[in-house]
């Protein structure tokens, strides 16, 4: 049986001062671990302080990008010791805004992705089309595509320990969701994508996400597919109360 994981993305949004607060109103509210893996992922600035308010809680603390180098001359990037270092477990990888305004390729994640497995952090690794490429039939093929080049070079274990976020572009921040269909449909594939690229027992232990404009009202019908195993929220993570409804959804 996988675990659910519910995880509130929230981009660059929030002061230090209302991270601190969202942080001291869920940090005891929300489900135990054995149940639900609740994430927030937070700005570079904030991560510190949130590992530290959490220590000791349900609640974990990722971060929304890294770079895959350790260290060097690479101006404003983070790298991923210095993640580790500060407590951080999980990190988002390949979010379509990194892709499109960043220009990141899927070799630039897939290096991403082991970094992240060198140093002890769980990637959550973002795939999803384009409007464009929905309406040209397009899905699949290119999800399959983003979904092999993360995990190429991966062990089997690696493999079965990544999270996958289905985000459709098209989703997000829009308040056009997938239907709950449309959402189990691309992650089943991505699922047998993992089984055919990977093993049947990486493709059985793989969480994958379902992201674009989660919120209260829907979550429950997205989680209670077959295939999805969790969410990846942006705007409707950034409220303490509605966090806490989509945690409490993946229980
Ligand atoms: P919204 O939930 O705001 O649509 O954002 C989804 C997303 O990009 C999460 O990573």
């Amino acid at each position: 049986m996988r675990k659910q994981v519910i995880a509130g993305n929230w981009k660059m949004n929030k002061t230090h001062r209302e991270a601190e607060d969202f942080i001291q109103t869920t940090k005891n509210e929300v489900p135990s671990s054995d149940k639900v893996e609740s994430v927030v992922c937070a700005p570079f600035p904030f991560l510190q302080k949130l590992v530290e308010e959490t220590e000791g809680t349900s609640l974990k603390i990722g971060a929304q990008n890294m770079h895959f180098e350790e260290s060097g001359a690479f101006t404003g990037e983070v790298s991923p010791v210095m993640l580790k270092e500060l407590g951080v477990t999980y990190v988002v990888l390949g979010h379509s805004e990194r892709r499109e305004v960043f220009k990141e390729t899927d070799e630039d994640i897939n290096k991403k992705v082991h970094a992240a497995f060198k140093h002890g952090l769980t990637p959550i690794i973002c795939v999803g089309e384009t409007l464009d490429q929905r309406e040209a039939d397009q899905t699949m093929n290119h999800v399959e595509a983003q979904v092999k080049k993360a995990l190429e070079g991966l062990t089997n274990e690696q493999c079965a320990d990544v999270i996958i976020a289905y985000e459709p572009i098209w989703a997000i921040g829009t308040g056009r969701t997938a239907t709950a269909e449309q959402a189990n449909e691309v992650c089943a594939h991505i699922r047998e994508t993992v089984s055919n690229y990977v093993n049947a027992d990486a493709a059985d232990a793989v969480r994958i996400q379902y992201g674009g404009s989660v919120k209260p009202a829907n979550v429950d019908e997205m989680l209670s597919q077959s295939d999805i195993d969790g969410a990846l929220v942006g705007g409707a993570s950034l409220e303490a109360d509605s966090f806490l409804k989509l945690v409490e959804a993946g229980k």
